[in-house]
């Protein structure tokens, strides 16, 4: 099947368009410098007042008119200090955003030459845009399962034998789809797996009218009381679907996320596993939207980023992806 067939035409957004739309790193710049600065107008810190700014050629900066003092639309970006092309930025949110499974930075080399450390980093930063430490499920009837990632045995469902520290739990809370809206999931990469993180995690982010499915684990005990309804599933009998009662939708993407993870993660930090989970929910959660979910990552790459998250060159890969 081709899915490319199956998103309507109004959302679809091919490597034609991009290579329309971004033909070179001066339209990317310009792209940029539109989404911070609209009408090229901004605050001028000599002049003192909100100044038109131009394009200074050959240069990726923009001067004041009036008093030729520069900015770069890239200053407080993840943009800044990299020595990587505009365009190559653009080109790889435009990859990450186009897959389900996302894209492993040995791809984007082979595409484009350049180093595995240079495309990491890049792959790194754009994930650290990513998150949506807010997000509140609005849906009336809510998944909620945990998996683990990482250490010796098995990955998936089995949950970790005493003693097996190397695997990083994640708890994962799923809205089922209704006619309204698309269904969203948050996931989250947890210290450990109690029945107080559990109940943090429905508090912050479940609202009390919802109805709540999770199996028949002992985490999920106190549940009952704090939202409308707490419906259980009884996998150790074998029993996976009773009408509406299942954890299938939260499974579903539980298995999205290892079929892109891949292979084996070994000693994976939590907040390494974050980034990737924030990934794949980003764009589990627009999924409706076709192909313009590059937008939404061109959105966020847009927006300033916290000092410190501009990571240091010289940072290594952590990790070895899958190929
Ligand atoms: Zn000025």
């Amino acid at each position: 099947m081709n899915r490319r067939q199956t998103i309507p035409k109004h959302l679809r957004y091919t490597i034609r368009d991009f290579n329309e739309q971004f033909p070179d790193d001066a339209a990317c710049l310009e792209h940029l410098m539109q989404q911070r600065f609209p009408g090229n107008v901004t605050y001028c810190d000599k002049c003192q007042q909100e100044r038109k700014h131009y394009r200074i050629i050959g240069r990726p900066v923009y001067s004041c008119d009036h008093c030729g003092t520069q900015i770069s639309p890239m200053a407080g970006t993840i943009f800044e200090h990299s020595s990587t092309s505009l365009r190559l930025w653009y080109y790889a949110m435009y990859l990450m955003a186009s897959t389900r499974c996302g894209i492993s930075a040995k791809q984007i080399q082979r595409e484009t030459g350049v180093t595995y450390k240079t495309a990491w980093r890049m792959f790194r930063q754009i994930r650290s845009l990513l998150s949506e430490p807010d997000m509140q499920l609005e849906g009336s009837a809510v998944e909620m399962d945990e998996t683990y990632y990482g250490g010796k045995a098995k990955q998936g469902r089995g949950r970790p034998m005493r003693g097996d520290k190397q695997k990083t739990p994640v708890i994962g809370i799923m809205e089922r789809s209704s006619k309204k809206r698309v269904g969203r999931v948050k996931a989250m990469a947890t210290p450990d797996v109690t029945s107080e993180r559990v109940l943090g995690i429905v508090h912050e982010h479940i609202l009390p009218k919802s109805t709540v499915f999770t199996d028949e684990y002992v985490i999920y005990d106190r549940l009952g009381g704090r939202v409308k309804e707490h419906k259980r599933i009884n996998h150790s009998s074998k029993v996976y679907v009773m009408g509406d009662v299942h954890t299938n939708t939260i499974e579903g993407f539980w298995s999205l996320v290892k079929r892109g993870i891949g292979g084996v993660y070994h000693s994976v930090s939590q907040k390494y596993l974050q980034t990737y989970l924030d990934e794949f929910s980003f764009r589990y959660n627009r999924r409706d939207q076709g192909n313009l979910i590059f937008k939404a990552f061109l959105q966020r790459a847009c927006e300033l980023v916290a000092p410190h998250a501009v990571e240091a060159s010289g940072m290594t890969p952590a990790i070895q992806e899958p190929f």
